[in-house]
């Protein structure tokens, strides 16, 4: 079966690491955090890349069975991060460097089966091979995650963020959609309902902006004390939802402070 609704909306690696370097110039005081993230997709387009351009393979959809043509490319994730990483992310890439295939392949399929968002290093080197499966239209058939309109319905992923996009040019206040954390794929999602427990009274719900970031606002839950991001395209049209959540950074300190949980941390901790 070809997986169709993965086309829609997805930026090409080139415009989310333009994205990332522009909002760099922009905002100051996440500066450090965009141009670290802006070599961090660079590093997941080059394993993107070399995926989708070798001859005569197609990601199976297993990834015990990929793992020998996909783990090749992480001592190249590692070094990249060994330049441009956080003190604790050097250390990390330095010991993963010498780690065996095994220990490697080990950590992958846990994170594939299990994933988790405190796993930096699988969860940035699997959304690159996840993305290519979602294109190739191979489902995840080794994955067997929470169902329920909350996770990816293509592999299971919990949502990153979400993003409010007009789909149709009468339509007023916009659709709400999530974007998978694995597979950077979206889907349709209602907008009035907490993307963690399914929360659905208004009173429970909260959503709080910052002037700096207009487009973006901490979409909160009172019942289940989580929250995620939403990047609202009908606002700001050309913000990139995936690198612009990651630019709104002081949101997630402030919601935080407030004493809610993120509901998946993104790739630069936050
Ligand atoms: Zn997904
Ligand atoms: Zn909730």
């Amino acid at each position: 079966m070809v997986w169709e609704s993965s086309s829609k909306r997805k930026e090409s690696w080139d415009a989310l690491i333009q994205r990332a370097d522009r909002l760099a110039e922009k905002y100051d005081s996440v500066k450090e955090l965009l141009l670290f993230y802006a070599k961090l997709l660079c590093a997941q387009k080059e394993i993107y890349e070399r995926l989708r351009s070798r001859k005569g393979w197609l990601p199976s959809g297993l990834l015990e069975e990929d793992l020998t043509v996909v783990r090749v490319m992480m001592p190249e994730l590692l070094r990249s991060i060994e330049k441009s990483g956080t003190a604790s992310l050097v250390e990390e890439a330095k010991l993963l460097l010498q780690a065996s295939d095994d220990e490697i392949d080990r950590m992958l399929l846990e994170q594939w089966r299990a994933p988790s968002d405190a796993s930096f290093f699988a969860k940035a080197f699997l959304q690159p091979y996840a993305r290519w499966l979602a294109e190739s239209g191979a489902r995840p058939i080794d994955r067997d995650l929470g169902e329920g309109e909350n996770h990816c319905p293509f592999c299971g992923g919990p949502p990153q963020l979400s993003f409010l996009l007009n789909k149709e040019a009468t339509a007023e206040s916009g659709n709400r959609d999530l974007l998978c954390s694995t597979c950077l794929t979206s889907w349709p999602f209602r907008r009035v309902v907490c993307a963690n427990c399914g929360e659905e009274r208004p009173s429970k719900l909260g959503y709080f902006q910052s002037p700096e970031y207009e487009h973006v606002r901490v979409e909160a839950c009172d019942t289940c004390r989580h929250y995620i991001k939403g990047i609202d395209l009908t606002r700001l049209g050309l913000a990139v939802p995936l690198v612009d959540e990651v630019a709104a950074a002081p949101l997630d300190l402030w919601a935080q402070e407030h004493g809610y949980t993120k509901i998946e941390l993104n790739l630069v901790g936050l």
